[in-house]
């Protein structure tokens, strides 16, 4: 939650159990694996000590804790144990520079005259990366918004920007976001996050520190469907 670049930590076992179809899964007192969510997947690892390594093949967020989920390479961790938890740092830059990726378009549109339109989704997976808007743009728009896209990103990107991530009270919400999901939940601080002129919006994922990371992004495909478009994207 405060640092997408910590890949070593120290943690305890608090759980240690099985699945269905009889992988493990180890619960810890802290973690710094990113359980899928917010369009973004999983963070792959490991968890050791001296008695035993485990593989993290999957990261679940179920029932207010983190299951770490996959098998035991060698040895095993029992509950109580203190353990090193080692994620795969070269996957989970790849995760926060397309999840960071996808926000940046939306600064873009917005400088671009098309905050008309409302985000409702985003996908940052490898395969396909892609955010969501409600709303359509004429045909005879897409081939110029593409173009005028590629050059915001690349503009924002070289000026640089330092990711803010804070935490904010639903009263501050409306003041600080430029977006506010309705699913936000009542009764505890929410964490926000602005990639661009400190306009944010609640999210929870890992992101890059400073957008200058992302390198170089383009534009794939402006697509519109439904009532909804859809913008592929690549990041450098
Ligand atoms: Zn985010």
């Amino acid at each position: 939650m405060d640092d997408s670049y910590l890949f070593t930590y120290k943690g305890r076992v608090l759980e240690v159990s099985e699945t269905e179809d009889g992988r493990m899964i180890l619960i810890l007192d802290e973690t710094i694996f990113y359980p899928q969510g917010g369009g973004q997947p999983y963070d792959l690892g490991r968890i050791e000590n001296s008695s035993g390594t485990f593989e993290v093949e999957e990261v679940r967020y179920f029932e207010g804790k983190v299951h770490h989920i996959g098998k035991s390479l060698q040895g095993e961790i029992v509950v109580g144990e203190e353990v090193i938890e080692l994620i795969d740092e070269e996957r989970r830059i790849l995760n926060s520079k397309l999840q960071t990726g996808g926000h940046l378009i939306d600064m873009a549109m917005r400088n671009l005259g098309y905050d008309y339109l409302k985000p409702t989704k985003g996908f940052h997976f490898p395969e396909g990366p892609n955010v969501e808007y409600s709303g359509v743009i004429p045909e005879e728009e897409r081939e110029a918004l593409t173009i005028g896209l590629e050059k915001d990103l690349n503009r924002m990107i070289s000026e640089g920007y330092e990711v803010k991530i804070q935490m904010a009270e639903k009263s501050e919400l409306e003041n600080l976001c430029y977006i506010t999901p309705p699913e936000t939940p009542d009764g505890k601080p929410t964490r926000i996050v602005a990639v661009w002129d400190d306009l944010f919006m609640p999210c929870g994922a890992t992101h890059v520190k400073n957008i200058s990371e992302l390198g170089k992004m383009s534009i794939k495909k402006i697509k519109c469907k439904k009532g909804n478009t859809k913008i592929s994207y690549l990041v450098e």
